[in-house]
């Protein structure tokens, strides 16, 4: 079998994809330092400990597992995070990231699947964002991952390095079989925030911000289900294998849900109260992110078949309360 080198493997989106490239006939090495991952998330293929700015531990796994692609997921990924302490993203994403592509092309890996966001997009209102929309981040996160982005285009010039670029919207649910799923320590999203509020985990959920420019006031995100997710990331690669050369897709559904929206979802399939507290707005939030995922599908052939709010939900509260969700 084919060997994957999977960076941020024990993460949450990165732990999904091996068990999907796993599915698919790969063999998905982790390569991860457990800054915010977990070990126990790594169970579809071998676990390499490293520091993606470790150039000789790179060159090492490289050389071992000769891999025909890469997957990059690790990367530090909390917007609030990246306002207070924007050096923090530039050294971690920019700077391991580089390390990483470098790396790559001594070993002569030329395929590498990049998992961006749609925060490279920035506040652009009442505009379903396609993968030509200009990218303008309003945080340091967003700027981060379009620094990334444009690294990509000028190593693909100069040393062959091909790629496809996912932007990412917002990534929600769990393994429908229950094998891995959401976990971050801190939490800053949504979804799990309103579960742990709904299991007693929290007090109450905060809302962040009632006075935006949306019929409900609160944001609006469009929510693709992880497993939706990771599957594009297998036609991704399939892609690049084809020869089909460097593209970027947006991963979303083109529907938005506003906050309150996706409160209500979660009490009515939980059949339980959502403790809310309204709170002021966090900065670097944009008011609404929406997907025209267009390009994925009739390209790539995907179908986010999974993304409704009832199965993210449904998913999530499912792992959430189960014995593998840590207390
Ligand atoms: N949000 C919120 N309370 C929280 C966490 C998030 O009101 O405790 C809101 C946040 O302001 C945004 C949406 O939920 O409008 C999604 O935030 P999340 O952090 O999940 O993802 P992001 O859009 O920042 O990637």
């Amino acid at each position: 079998m084919s060997n994957v080198l999977v960076t941020g493997g024990a993460g949450y989106i990165g732990s999904h994809a091996c068990k999907a490239l796993l599915a698919a006939g790969y063999t998905p090495v982790t390569y991860d330092n457990l800054c915010t991952g977990w070990q126990d998330a790594v169970k579809f293929g071998p676990f390499e400990n490293g520091a993606l700015t470790d150039r000789a531990r790179l060159d090492a796994v490289f050389a071992a597992y000769q891999p025909v692609a890469v997957m990059h997921f690790a990367a530090l990924s909390q917007v609030g995070e990246s306002m207070t302490d924007p050096g923090l993203y530039w050294h971690n994403n920019v700077a391991g990231s580089l390390s990483l592509m470098q790396a790559a092309v001594r070993a002569g890996c030329l395929d590498l699947v990049f998992s961006s966001t749609c925060a490279t997009y920035g506040d652009q209102d009442n505009v379903v964002l396609d993968e030509t929309s200009p990218q303008h981040p309003i945080n340091a996160y967003g700027a981060s991952k379009r620094a990334i982005e444009d690294m990509l285009r000028d190593f693909e010039a100069a040393h062959g390095l091909r790629h496809v670029i996912f932007r990412y919207f917002n990534v929600a649910g769990a393994d429908p079989e229950g094998e891995v799923g959401e976990f971050h320590r801190p939490e800053t999203h949504l979804i799990p925030l309103i579960l742990d509020a709904i299991d007693g985990r929290r007090a109450a959920l905060t809302l962040f911000g009632t006075d935006y420019d949306t019929p409900d006031g609160t944001c609006i995100r469009d929510y693709v289900h992880v497993w939706d997710l990771v599957e594009a990331h297998v036609l991704g690669l399939q892609w690049l294998a084809a020869g089909k050369g460097s593209r970027v897709f947006n991963l979303g559904t083109g529907s938005g849900f506003s906050v309150r929206e996706v409160i209500d979802a979660a009490a009515a399939i939980s059949q339980r109260a959502v403790p809310v507290i309204e709170g002021p707005r966090r900065p670097g939030d944009c008011t609404r992110l929406v997907s025209g995922s267009v390009r994925a599908e009739r390209e790539l052939g995907w179908r986010p078949a999974r993304s409704t709010l009832e199965r993210m939900i449904g998913d999530a509260w499912r792992w959430h309360q189960s014995g593998h969700y840590r207390k």
